[in-house]
């Protein structure tokens, strides 16, 4: 399997019912996008008035860019796209509990709300290791939903690294080997 095949393939979600887990699928997709070229597949989109407005990947190793995480990305888009930095309008969705930058990012923008996916008990700060969009002193205040779509969410990140881990022992034993 070459790097770039990903066993996943795109939700298709039915156009008729516009909810957390429609959205999701977007999201969902835009990770597909990411492992299709080595990134670490987390995907996410914004929605503004029912409509995706923005919709980004992961894109740190393209990019060669740590601050290039599918939120900040999805962020300026929507951001651009309004002509607005403030998002007080919109929800993001993201497949990935967001890290503490991206978070940070979430308070300053003034989303809405936010859905995601896997929750991050390490790193994600928005109910998971800790919560940025209920800071007590902030005047921005948001809600947070994580689990949706949490199977795919789940299997695609622990696919993705399953497979990072199995390429990094073959070179490993390819390397003895030459020695
Ligand atoms: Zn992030």
């Amino acid at each position: 399997m070459n790097a770039q095949d990903c066993p996943f393939e795109k939700i298709i979600p039915s156009e008729l019912l516009r909810d957390a887990e429609y959205f999701m699928a977007h999201a969902f997709n835009q990770a597909i996008e990411a492992w299709k070229i080595d990134e670490v597949p987390i995907g996410a989109v914004i929605a503004h008035e029912g409509r995706i407005i923005a919709s980004a990947h992961n894109r740190s190793r393209a990019a060669n860019d740590p601050t290039a995480h599918a939120e900040i990305l999805a962020i300026s888009q929507a951001a651009h796209a309004l002509g607005d930095w403030r998002l007080n309008e919109c929800t993001l969705y993201v497949t990935k509990e967001p890290c503490p930058m991206c978070s940070g990012a979430l308070v300053i923008s003034r989303i809405k709300e936010v859905f995601y996916g896997l929750p991050d008990e390490k790193m994600g700060c928005l109910g998971g290791a800790l919560d940025l969009g209920a800071l007590p002193r902030s005047n921005h205040h948001f809600t947070s939903t994580g689990g949706i779509l949490a199977g795919p969410n789940h299997a695609i990140l622990q696919a993705f690294f399953e497979k990072k881990r199995q390429y990094n022992a073959t070179d490993k034993t390819n390397d003895s080997a030459a020695i």
